[in-house]
């Protein structure tokens, strides 16, 4: 079996690219290092069944695979808001080119989808028939739009051409591997608790999200990858829900750190409450996040500490 992980050396991409040579695979990582980064991947350059590319999702490219996993976005909005038109190239461009593959080569293909096609959500909690309350001109557009014409393309390619397609929805998703600078609440917490710098929140900080840890995550991905007769979209999240002054004060605790908690702007566009409905994952593929929230922040605690260690 032989898979594409494109985004590969991402946070996300990188476990998954584990995970498959645990499962046997060939795989190919296919990354043009914008967020990624080598060190993501360096256990792997030595293991024979791993090959790297570097490439970008919104040139076209042929390779012969069975199964691709279209991970390719920066996620985190400081670094999607850096550069918004070649974030939606990458999103839209990226999703023509993998998909124009699978139908060349027949392989089956999974778009990481985003709780962001829900935007700033009416409907709470957020099931897979709700369409969503996105912004199309605000400055999350290119991220969110992106990603919604990625799922129109996914339904048409399998609508007119038979595509074998899959479509998760991944809602908030942290652990070991996030950049350091990667600018996404989790990590952006424990590395000024770490450093004892204080802390931003955003806003009030009573804007909830729910956050699932990165092994969750791989897990519910491969689950789907496999299970056959469902294309999705899918909700793959953890449903335990927090504001944002409750990680804060959590990630506080959990460090014994001395920083303060100061208030910033709140961005354009934040979505006010998130929180995945995860019957049909539950249902559809014997999946559900089995690790808590506490859990997860001590495991990525510890990442980001070696991360400072090493960088001072
Ligand atoms: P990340 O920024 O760590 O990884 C994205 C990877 O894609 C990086 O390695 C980057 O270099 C690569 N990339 C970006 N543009 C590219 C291009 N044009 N061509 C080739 N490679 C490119 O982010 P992540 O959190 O690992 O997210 C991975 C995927 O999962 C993204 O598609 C993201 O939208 C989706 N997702 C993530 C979350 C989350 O909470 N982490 C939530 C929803 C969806
Ligand atoms: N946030 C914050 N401080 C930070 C980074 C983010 O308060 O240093 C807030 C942000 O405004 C949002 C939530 O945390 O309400 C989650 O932000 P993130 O960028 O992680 O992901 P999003 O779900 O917004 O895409």
């Amino acid at each position: 079996m032989r898979s594409l992980v494109t985004g590969g050396a991402g946070f996300i991409g990188s476990h998954l690219c584990d995970r498959l040579l645990e499962k046997g695979h060939d795989v190919i990582c296919l990354d043009n290092f914008f967020t990624g980064s080598k060190q993501n991947i360096m256990h792997l350059l030595d293991n024979h069944n791993f090959e790297l590319v570097r490439h970008d999702v919104t040139e076209p490219i042929l390779l012969e695979v069975d199964h691709i996993y279209n991970f390719a976005c920066p996620a985190s909005p400081v670094h999607y808001q850096y550069n918004p038109v070649k974030t939606i190239k990458t999103s839209v461009m990226g999703a023509i080119n993998m998909l124009g593959m699978a139908k060349r080569v027949k392989a089956r293909i999974m778009q990481a989808s985003t709780s962001e096609v829900y935007g700033d959500p009416a409907v709470h909690p957020q099931k897979e028939d709700y369409w969503g309350n996105v912004n199309t001109i605000g400055i999350r557009s290119c991220y969110d739009e992106g990603k919604r014409v990625a799922e129109t393309l996914m339904m048409d390619y399998h609508r007119q051409n038979n595509v074998d397609i899959k479509i998760v929805r991944i809602f908030n998703t942290y652990g070991p591997r996030m950049a350091v600078n990667d600018g996404r609440v989790v990590s952006n917490f424990i590395i000024q608790a770490l450093r004892n710098e204080d802390i931003t929140v955003y806003g009030k900080g009573n804007q909830t999200r729910s956050f699932m840890y990165i092994d969750d995550l791989i897990e519910g991905v491969i689950k789907m990858m496999f299970v056959d007769d469902f294309i999705g979209p899918v909700n793959v999240g953890n449903s335990d829900e927090f504001t944002i002054y409750e990680l804060a004060t959590k990630v506080i605790e959990l460090t014994n750190s001395k920083s303060k908690i100061i208030y910033l702007p709140l961005p354009k566009d934040d979505p006010t409450q998130r929180k995945p409905f995860i019957r049909l994952a539950k249902e559809k593929l014997g999946w559900q996040p089995k690790i808590k929230l506490e859990q997860g922040l001590v495991k990525a605690i510890a990442y980001f500490e070696e991360q400072i260690k090493e960088g001072s």
